[in-house]
């Protein structure tokens, strides 16, 4: 004998007879039914919230980018609390802010070009600055700083380390210095707006610096870029001194050296000298500087 599923649920589960309650079992129960142990109709209040949950959290989403096994790409979980039902963004989600953050940027792919494993160590330099930026991913360090012209592949290992620690799931903005402090210092006389795009950049747990105090003619940052500057690296700054229980990271890639970003603001320099120091503060000068020759 067939019993179609329709049927039952039409002649209602409460007046089914043993045969069809049999037939349900072997043909029509599901895996969260297995998994409470007994078919939906013979579920107490609080198993059917708990089937519910399984019901949520086993079925798949549609958020692409990034692969979650705890949400199944849905961006959010059915969690139980004292038999009340709540829906908190799956922990993917600072993740997946994170990489719209660097995509936004227009940092996206880079992310999939610049990875260590295709960084070349040819010279002792190279080995020494690729050692340093690993280290730094799992260190407890909050400044990361790589100062040299360009072609020194500054970009190439700050942008790999942005992203293995995107792919710890630290919270990371990107920040192409030229762009974006154009865009604030337009809007400095705008309290609201101006606050809210420096908010972000001050709190941010991790924050990635591109050509930091590169400007439009390449001359030496003016009083409103380094006054910016030292908003955002002071606040950052004094909140890895006041609290040591989490790292608040920093990553910094600039083409002016030590002793130019002494002479611009001596009091800055020295707060980025001081966290990034002596193990990832990173600079490369003299021979190396024809290295882009050598088809990095
Ligand atoms: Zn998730």
């Amino acid at each position: 004998m067939e019993y179609s599923l329709i049927d039952l649920i039409k002649k209602g589960f409460t007046k089914i007879t043993a045969d069809e309650r049999e037939y349900y079992l072997t043909h029509y129960i599901s895996t969260e039914e297995k998994q409470i142990g007994k078919p939906i109709f013979e579920m107490t209040k609080e198993e059917e919230l708990e089937y519910d949950r399984l019901c949520f959290n086993n079925k798949a989403g549609n958020l692409k980018g990034y692969d979650c096994p705890i949400c199944k790409n849905k961006g959010e979980i059915m969690v139980v609390k004292d038999g009340i039902a709540y829906y908190p963004d799956c922990s993917c989600m600072k993740i997946r802010r994170s990489l719209a953050n660097m995509e936004n940027s227009g940092l996206g792919n880079l992310l999939n070009i610049y990875t260590f494993d295709k960084y070349k160590c040819t010279y002792d330099w190279q080995k020494h600055a690729y050692e340093r930026a690993k280290a730094f991913i799992t260190s407890d360090s909050n400044f990361f700083t790589m100062a040299g012209q360009s072609g020194t592949g500054k970009t190439m290992l700050c942008t790999a380390v942005a992203g293995a620690l995107l792919k710890q799931g630290i919270e990371l903005k990107y920040m192409l210095w030229l762009d974006e402090s154009i865009k604030i210092k337009q809007v400095v006389n705008d309290n609201k707006q101006y606050g809210s795009m420096i908010e972000e950049l001050k709190n941010i747990p991790a924050l990635y610096i591109d050509d930091f105090l590169k400007t439009e003619k390449g001359g030496a940052p003016t009083s409103a870029d380094i006054r910016l500057a030292n908003e955002i690296i002071n606040y950052r700054y004094n909140k890895c001194r006041a609290d040591k229980s989490q790292r608040h990271i920093t990553i910094i890639s600039t083409e002016w050296l030590l002793p130019q970003l002494n002479e611009f603001d001596n009091a800055l320099a020295g707060r980025i000298y001081e966290l990034s120091k002596p193990d990832f503060f990173i600079q490369i000068t003299g021979a190396e500087k024809n290295y882009r020759l050598k088809d990095f």
